[in-house]
This record gives C-alpha cells, sequence and structure tokens, in this order.
C-alpha cells in the first residue's frame, strides 16, 4: 500500500487563538488523516500571547535582548502544541507535541533573529509512518550550546518549510507546506487596509519574497527564502474556510505578468538621519557593523556627500529604536545631529513584470506628489520600488497606488 503523503500544515496566531479554535484546528486535522494525509504540524502561539509575553520584557529593559528575553518569548508556543495534542487525542488520533530541543530545530545563536540550520526530518517521518501526528512549536530553535532562539516575529512560518524542507530531504518526495491563516488568500494589498484587494491565485517565489521582505506579515521572509531554495510549494489558506488559496513557487515561464502584481507596506518603519558623519565608507562600515552586533536590521541606507560633510539616512523598525539611539549616542561625537523620525510608513510596489515594463517608477511618484506626500528615502530594485513617508498618510496612498495600478479591477 502507498505511504500517506506528509503534509506540513503551520497553524497562525488567530487560528489557535481560542479553546474553540483549537478544537476547530483539531476537527480539520484529524479530518486530513482520516483522507490518508499525513499531517505535521506548526502551530504559533495563541494570538496575542507573544505580544504579552514581549510587553513584560519590555517593562523590565526595554533594550534586552538575549538568551532570557528569547526563552520568555517562546513559551507561547508550548501552550498551544499541548492544547492541540489534547484535541487531537481526544478524537483518537496520536499526537507528539514537540519543542524545538525535543525535535533538533538547530540554530545560530543570534537572538531573536536567529536562522535555522538543521532540522531532524528523520525524527518526523518516523513519527508519521507510525501514525503519530507531530505538532512541533513554530518560531524557536535551540542553539549549540543548548540555549532557546527564536526566529523573529511571524517566524513559525519558517519553522513549517524548514520541517518540510528535511522531510523532503528524508523521504526524496517533495513536500508541500499549506500555510493556514485568518485569510483565504495573498491578496493584491492587505484586506485590512484596502478594501478593493483582489485574491491573487499564484505568485513566484521571487515576488513573494520582495513582498515579504517589505513588510506584507502575510508570510516571513526567510520562510519564502528557504522554500525557494529547497523548491517546496506553499500554499497560503484560510483556516476558517475550505477553499483554495495563493500556491507559492517557481516563476512559469511564458505567461503574461502583471506589471505590479501587489502593493505592500510596513507601517512600523523609523528613519535616523544623521549630519555631518565622517566622510568615507570606513565609517559606515563600522557603524553598520556595530548597529547589527546589537541587534539592530537596518533596512534603506541613503547617503550623500557635498562640500559641509556627508548626509546619511537609514531605516530601521520602530521597536529597535531604543537599541539603536543607545548604541549611537555611545559611539558619535555630539556634533553629529540625529534627527529620529519615528512612526514612518514604507510602501512598495512588487511586481516580476516591472522588467520589462519601464515607467512604473513615474507613474508610482507621480500618485505621491498628487497626494501631497513628502517622501524622505527611496529604494528600487529589479522588481519593487519603495518609498518611506510619514505614517498619517499610510491608508491614502496605499489605495490610490493600488487603484494607479488596476489592482482593484
Ligand atoms: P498568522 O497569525 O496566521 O501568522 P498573520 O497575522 O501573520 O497571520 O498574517 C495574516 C495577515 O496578514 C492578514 O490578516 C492580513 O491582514 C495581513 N496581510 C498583509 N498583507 C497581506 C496580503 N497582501 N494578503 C493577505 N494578507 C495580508
Ligand atoms: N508567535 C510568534 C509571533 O507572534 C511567531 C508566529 O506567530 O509566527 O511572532
Ligand atoms: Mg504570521
Amino acid at each position: 500500500m502507498a505511504q500517506a503523503p506528509i503534509i506540513v500544515k503551520k497553524f497562525g496566531g488567530t487560528s489557535v487563538g481560542s479553546i474553540e479554535r483549537i478544537e476547530a484546528v483539531a476537527s480539520r486535522v484529524a479530518h486530513a488523516v482520516q483522507k490518508g494525509q499525513a499531517p505535521v504540524l506548526a502551530v504559533s502561539a495563541m494570538s496575542g500571547e507573544t505580544n504579552r509575553l514581549i510587553s513584560l520584557a519590555y517593562q523590565v529593559d526595554p533594550s534586552y535582548r538575549g538568551p532570557a528575553y528569547d526563552m520568555l518569548v517562546a513559551s507561547g508556543e508550548q501552550v498551544s502544541i499541548a492544547l492541540l495534542a489534547m484535541a487531537l487525542e481526544k478524537r483518537g488520533i496520536s499526537a507528539r507535541p514537540l519543542l524545538a530541543y525535543q525535535l533538533g530545530i538547530q540554530t545560530d545563536s543570534i537572538f531573536s533573529k536567529a536562522r535555522i540550520q538543521s532540522v531532524n526530518g528523520a525524527f518526523l517521518v518516523d513519527l508519521c509512518r507510525q501514525g503519530v501526528v507531530p505538532i512541533v512549536a513554530g518560531f524557536q530553535g535551540i542553539d549549540e550550546e543548548f540555549q532557546i532562539t527564536t526566529l523573529g516575529r511571524g517566524g513559525s512560518d519558517t519553522t513549517a518549510v524548514a520541517l518540510a524542507a528535511a522531510i523532503c530531504e528524508e523521504t526524496r518526495e517533495k513536500c508541500v507546506c499549506e500555510i493556514f491563516t485568518d485569510v483565504t488568500h495573498v491578496y493584491s494589498a492587505d484586506p485590512r487596509l484596502v478594501k478593493t484587494a483582489k485574491k491573487i491565485k499564484k505568485l513566484s517565489f521571487e515576488e513573494m519574497m520582495e513582498m515579504a521582505a517589505l513588510g506584507s506579515k502575510i508570510l516571513h521572509v526567510r520562510c519564502v527564502e528557504l522554500a525557494a531554495k529547497y523548491q517546496v510549494p506553499i500554499q497560503v489558506r484560510s483556516s476558517f474556510i475550505e477553499e483554495e488559496g495563493t500556491w507559492i513557487g517557481e516563476e512559469e515561464s511564458g505567461m503574461e505578468n502583471p506589471v505590479v502584481s501587489a502593493v505592500t507596506h510596513e507601517a512600523n518603519t523609523a528613519i535616523f538621519k544623521l549630519f555631518p558623519v565622517p566622510f568615507g565608507p570606513g565609517f559606515l562600515a563600522e557603524l553598520f557593523a556595530g548597529l547589527a552586533d546589537k541587534g539592530v536590521v537596518v533596512d534603506i541606507i541613503t547617503q550623500s556627500q557635498n562640500e559641509e560633510g556627508q548626509r546619511l539616512a537609514f531605516s530601521i523598525s520602530n521597536e529597535d529604536i531604543p537599541l539603536a539611539e543607545k548604541y549611537i549616542q555611545q559611539t558619535l561625537s555630539e556634533k553629529v545631529e540625529l534627527v529620529k523620525l519615528s512612526n514612518m510608513a514604507k510602501i512598495s510596489v512588487v511586481g516580476v513584470g516591472m522588467r520589462n515594463h519601464p515607467g512604473v517608477a513615474s507613474r508610482f511618484f507621480k500618485c505621491l506628489d498628487r497626494l501631497d506626500v513628502p517622501v524622505h528615502i527611496v529604494t528600487t530594485s529589479e522588481i519593487k520600488i519603495s518609498a518611506v513617508f510619514d505614517g498619517a498618510h499610510l491608508e491614502k496612498s496605499v489605495n490610490a497606488i493600488h487603484k494607479e495600478f488596476g489592482l482593484d479591477q
């Protein structure tokens, strides 16, 4: 008899946000088992729980990052996997809740932004072959010294794809990863902000990677990178409605791609402007190495130079402001003026079709100009254009740009 196909199913925070929802997930998984699937589950903390844990840490020390922080914020997942295991057992399905150290999810030691290095795929396949459903805590790993690490906000998506990649390596068969969430599809913009956003049926890894990197919360960026590297097909679909969702995979050749596939935004952005800073790339190298060392992820960097000195601007996320500010105050001379702009927003248009269509940048900026939105920083790549401006302009700008590129049609 053919072996049951192993499918990784990831359930996000809202999907397991209450006991009723955990029961509903258990029924759905039990149904998949009855249909002949061998599910491997990756599960987030119940919605709101990680935020609650972060706010506790913040009350003790807002700039602390390290093993104790990761141990704290990883604890939400322990609760949800245990409850889901109980709900499955109640339905007569054998289940095994697994924390990262029990399964073997090895990561580096970059706390709060750790990267997965290996997963014990053989153990998962073994459990599946015994008819047991593994329920893996998302978001967490274990480093060389057996310390708990976490993968960054939204990191359970990455856990799920890493499980699928490890299973695929073990079985030598493709392993699909289904991401169950609170929307039915990836949309042409965040449906919470743009009411006319349209469902997208298929996206290439590359487009989804840009969207995730540019702030679309729907998938964790590292998850898409891993999926592209290990060729794991992802389906983003609803936890609550039975409907085929969005498939993310290799770009199909010969397809006429839309110029712009989606508009994404990142509301949680801050800009630091420094003037005058010492001339030359040596200073920049040192500054950004120091910030990285403190765990600050710098996004866009712009720099210009004239006879008055070197002017520098860069963007980071709002929550890294205390860390970045502390580092800059400790290392830079008082003569350097620091302007901090918090509550900025980044808006981006993404599409592989942009490669062959000029004029996208001009339409993008004309649209912002019509709305009278001053832009602080801009960055572009082959398939995206991004601009950072005051967050107060976000909603009207996302909606106008979505319309400008015909995404509401
Ligand atoms: P989960 O808890 O299941 O991981 P998330 O909150 O991380 O769910 O991601 C789902 C949310 O992503 C949606 O509720 C939606 O508001 C947001 N989102 C942002 N951009 C998009 C988009 N382009 N398409 C769909 N959802 C999006
Ligand atoms: N619980 C973690 C978070 O809220 C991880 C996740 O949900 O993916 O960020
Ligand atoms: Mg998420």
